[in-house]
């Protein structure tokens, strides 16, 4: 059994809100929800962060392909954000590569 937790979400050994699953994605919500809307999208395959991701150009697109969908399917007409943590620095606690799609509220600039 994989010791990564979205790789074991991704079996379905622990349980999620899943949204939308491809072949090689699968999107579901946060379990501590940072804005109205905050899904995760994650490559079936473990990469470590989106540098590795990087690696596979066609998962790339899958992945930022499927966070456009969860966008359009819950409404964020008014915008939507898509965030990497990437490395400790910024966060990232889960190093299963994912990306964060936040919306449904106006939210501060970071950068
Ligand atoms: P990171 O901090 O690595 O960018 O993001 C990890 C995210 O995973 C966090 O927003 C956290 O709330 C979420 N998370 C952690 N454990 C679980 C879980 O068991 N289920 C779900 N759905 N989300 C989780
Ligand atoms: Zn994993």
């Amino acid at each position: 059994m994989s010791e990564c937790l979205f790789c074991r979400i991704v079996a379905g050994e622990i349980p999620s809100t899943v949204l939308r699953e491809t072949d090689q994605t699968v999107a579901f919500r946060d379990v501590a929800p940072q804005a109205p809307v905050h899904v995760l999208v994650v490559p079936r395959r473990h990469l470590t962060d989106v540098a590795d991701l990087t690696s596979d150009a066609g998962l790339l697109h899958a992945v930022v392909s499927e966070a456009a969908e969860v966008a359009r399917d819950e409404g964020l007409d008014g915008g939507w954000r898509l965030t990497f943590n990437t490395g400790a620095d910024a966060g990232q606690t889960v190093f299963h590569v994912h990306a964060h799609v936040l919306g449904g509220t106006a939210m501060g600039r970071l950068a």
